[in-house]
């Protein structure tokens, strides 16, 4: 399996999870890194993933991690 990076610019760390963007829902899934890359989400990395909020009208859902790492990744309601 390849490496894959942070989305962030300049971001050198490992992706751990993955931003998913619902249009038609306004909706922002964060959640496990997925297997395949899609259209419309973003890969990104432990620290990268805790200080992602959604933008203004959006809707952020993170999806409960089952890493270690990424403990702390809660829902945002
Ligand atoms: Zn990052």
């Amino acid at each position: 399996m390849s490496f894959r990076p942070c989305s962030r610019v300049a971001c050198p760390e490992e992706s751990a999870a993955t931003l998913t963007f619902d249009y038609s829902d306004s909706m922002a899934v964060l959640g496990p890194l997925s297997l395949r890359r899609e259209p419309h989400s973003f890969d990104l990395c432990e620290r990268h993933a805790r200080l992602t909020s959604a933008p203004q009208g959006w809707q952020l859902v993170r999806l409960r991690m089952t890493t270690d790492g990424a403990a702390g990744l809660d829902c945002a309601e």
